[in-house]
């Protein structure tokens, strides 16, 4: 039924552990994604049907998977780890979509592998949804990332603070190779195989790269604009660890990650980032890091040494000014002005105010093209001031409607629709997923969320969900 063609298995062995999902007890769809089962090319009434959901709860390996758990390392919070891998995730295999693209099928939350350590393998439902919306609401508005196929209900109880119910996502990406796999085979020395690896991710994803510098300077390029992207729309991913980089550039891993209400550039949620190590403000600096990271790796397949050297740490400086760029071109884009207007003064007076005043970062852009803005701030003769000097450019309403949406998954309504599923009501997580996967409309039903949380509905904490 699905036509898979596993190219990441058929890689060296010490890649990955072969290693099928671990069946559950009583699989029960939650949800299923119409539109990207189309994108890939696959049925979505078969998707739905028994044979479907057995294989999106890893109860049915379909034919033609080839299930893998991968092998990768990390840096977690500054600290080196040589060996994470998948401890809760398979990959099925790829398929390769109408247009030729190829996807990674990945079940997460299907069970113990070689690499679960101490970890159970499984996902509560939490996560899982919070992923599925997410992920989408990014897609929806062009950031790149990897997306949400399903999610499945185990009828198992996953142990965590307390009992929760057990859950199974289908993540679809464009590839699941981190910065940290490149790690795992540099801190073992093993050149072949990264040697492998890079030739795999330029086939795959940067077909115009030619050898591990222009691989480098590939990926430094694309992480520069998705983290634009992200820093545009108020998102903080929460933990920007090396293995939870994706060298295609999409996001990846949506944990502890949420948009900001009240903007402030140090806003951090994660329960676990107590240093603020990867505050709002720290995610560009944070990927330029992780980014030199894997400049060390390839550094070993770049020839001569001290020449190598000198390339990677050139190419790792090329990601300020791309991201610069493109953050101008982004904020540019919020204040509904093109290239050649001088967007950062403007953008960051507007930013200072904010941060003063704590205003509702999606509101005030949203704002901006009709005329709401001011009502999000106290000090309404300041915006004022700041609202002659960029009216002055001619800021262009089509523009400002694209870039900034009305609504996005807030942190409390989020909770609010998991909070419901636990106790079987669907129906808010419906309508929030469908309400941001449309988030530039504005329709009178979905009115309710495009408001800031209440004082007593701020989130202020979020957790990893592992
Ligand atoms: P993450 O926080 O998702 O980036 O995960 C970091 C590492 O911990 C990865 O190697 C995961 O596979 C592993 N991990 C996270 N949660 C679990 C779990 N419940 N069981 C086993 N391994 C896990
Ligand atoms: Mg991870």
């Amino acid at each position: 039924m699905i036509h898979f063609d596993n190219s990441y298995a058929r890689l060296p062995q010490g890649f990955f552990a072969r290693v099928a999902p671990t069946p559950v007890a009583q699989p029960r769809l939650l949800a299923l994604n119409d539109g990207l089962a189309r994108r890939l090319g696959l049925d979505a009434d078969w998707l739905t049907g028994p044979e479907g959901v057995a294989m999106l709860a890893g109860n049915a390996v379909p034919q033609g998977a080839e299930p893998i758990a991968q092998a990768y390392a990390g840096h977690q919070f500054g600290g080196f780890v040589p060996q994470l891998g998948d401890g809760r995730a398979v990959l099925l295999g790829e398929v390769v979509a109408p247009d030729g693209a190829r996807f990674d099928i990945q079940l997460k939350g299907s069970g113990p592998t070689p690499f679960s350590r101490r970890g159970d393998g499984r996902a509560w439902v939490g996560p899982v949804l919070r992923e599925y919306i997410v992920s989408e609401f990014m897609h929806a508005m062009g950031v790149p990332t990897t997306r949400a196929l399903a999610a499945v209900a185990t009828g198992e109880t996953v142990w965590r603070e307390s009992g929760l119910p057990g859950a199974v996502l289908t993540r679809v990406a464009s590839s699941h190779i981190r910065v940290g796999t490149f790690q795992y085979f540099a801190v073992r020395g093993q050149e072949d195989a990264l040697a492998a690896l890079t030739d795999h991710v330029i086939a795959r994803h940067y077909p115009t790269a030619n050898g591990p510098l222009s691989l480098l300077d590939h990926v430094i390029a694309r992480q520069a604009e998705t983290i634009a992207h992200w820093m545009a729309l108020g998102f903080i991913h929460g933990v920007m660890n090396t293995d939870n980089m994706a060298v295609s550039g999409e996001t990846i891993d949506y944990g502890p990650c949420a948009f900001m209400d009240a903007y402030h550039p140090d806003t951090v949620f994660s329960s676990i980032d107590r240093g603020g190590r990867y505050a709002w403000a720290q995610q560009p600096q944070i990927a330029v890091w992780n980014l030199a990271q894997l400049a060390t790796c390839l550094i070993p397949l770049m020839g001569e040494r001290d020449a190598a050297i000198e390339a990677a740490t050139k190419s790792v400086h090329s990601f300020a000014p791309i991201y610069q760029a493109a953050w101008r071109r982004r904020f540019g884009e919020k204040l509904g002005l093109t290239e050649a207007a001088d967007v950062q003064p403007l953008a960051e007076r507007l930013l200072t105010m904010m941060a003063q005043q704590r205003a509702d970062f999606t509101r005030v852009f949203a704002g901006l093209a009709d005329g709401r803005a001011r009502d999000e701030f106290i000090d309404r003769e300041a915006f004022d001031a700041w609202a002659v000097d960029w009216q002055a450019q001619n800021p262009d309403p089509e523009l400002m409607r694209h870039a900034n949406p009305v609504r996005i998954p807030r942190n409390h309504q989020i909770e609010e629709a998991i909070v419901a599923a636990v106790a079987d009501d669907l129906g808010p997580f419906q309508r929030l997923f469908d309400a941001v996967i449309h988030p530039r409309e504005a329709r009178a039903e979905w009115d309710d969320l495009s408001h800031a949380p209440l004082a007593e509905q701020i989130v202020h904490q979020t957790f990893c969900g592992t």
